[in-house]
């Protein structure tokens, strides 16, 4: 098969592109760990206090949890006490405004770049005064980073308001060469209604042999909706335990503080290879 000198040109480009992906390095991880794995919920939902909170403790693992003006006075103080335990309060905009559909109750769709900016601002603020802390990550609404259309995280980033942002994604979302990561589009594995273990367990296995970072994105356990159920959080709660040893599991922030130290290009000192 002859190709057109487009093709070869494609080829070609496709190539380098192989070669750089598997010419990144991957990360050597605290403690010896093989990969991360980081667990997020979104939404601010009742579900997750009463059911994958409880979970989590009781494994001794942190996550994060991106909160909307939809905390109130009966939450806040639990979502307070699990800052201070150690667990990540990340910003999710105050309103969770995204494009239209029947069940979105604020259109993102004919919002300015600066009116988001300014909701994610409020956020912020509302989140330090649960917390205290001043750095802060972020969960686009809906996984869009579009506003009628327009993209608006570059908009976002010039604000400085947010250190690290994730988007969406599926099974594929593992983070592996972080030297070229957008930390404004971190992929994630958004679970649909009723994930079932298995395929949990099998991303976080993925995640592992990658030697990367997988983030999972939950909404409901148990309750709430795009649930999880709470015996499926639990299996994967205890497949984590099992294999605690080899993967690390943390917050989004203090995941992605330690991959920038360790590889981004601004940082200092050497990349600490992964010995073979
Ligand atoms: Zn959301």
């Amino acid at each position: 098969m002859r190709h057109s000198y487009r093709t070869k040109f494609i080829l070609l480009l496709s190539g380098l592109f192989a070669f750089l992906v598997t010419s990144a390095q991957p990360l050597l991880w605290p403690h010896h760990k093989k990969a991360v794995i980081v667990l997020t919920y979104d939404d601010a939902l009742l579900s997750q206090l009463n059911n994958a909170v409880p979970q989590l403790q009781k494994a001794g693992f942190k996550a994060t949890f991106f909160l909307t003006s939809d905390i109130d006075p009966s939450t806040i103080p639990r979502w307070r006490s699990l800052a201070k335990q150690g667990f990540e309060l990340g910003n999710h905009t105050l309103y969770h405004p995204c494009s239209s559909s029947e069940d979105v109750t604020v259109s993102s769709d004919h919002m300015t770049a600066y009116q988001m900016v300014r909701e994610i601002e409020i956020m912020n603020r509302m989140l330090f005064a649960v917390d205290g802390k001043n750095t802060r990550t972020f969960a686009y609404p809906c996984a869009e980073t579009t506003l009628g259309g327009k993209d608006y995280v570059d908009s976002l980033r010039r604000y400085k308001l947010v250190k690290y942002a994730r988007i969406g994604g599926d099974t594929d979302a593992v983070v592996t060469d972080f030297s070229h990561l957008d930390l404004l589009r971190i992929p994630s594995f958004g679970l649909e209604d009723s994930t079932s273990s298995a395929a949990l367990i099998a991303y976080v296995k993925k995640v592992e042999q990658s030697g990367g970072m997988g983030i999972i994105m939950f909404h409901g356990i148990g309750g709430d909706y795009i649930t999880t159920s709470s015996a499926v959080h639990q299996e994967l709660i205890d497949f984590l335990v099992k294999n605690r040893k080899d993967i690390w599991i943390t917050t989004f922030q203090e995941a992605m503080d330690y991959a920038a130290r360790h590889s981004l290009p601004d940082r200092q000192g050497p990349v600490p290879l992964r010995a073979h």
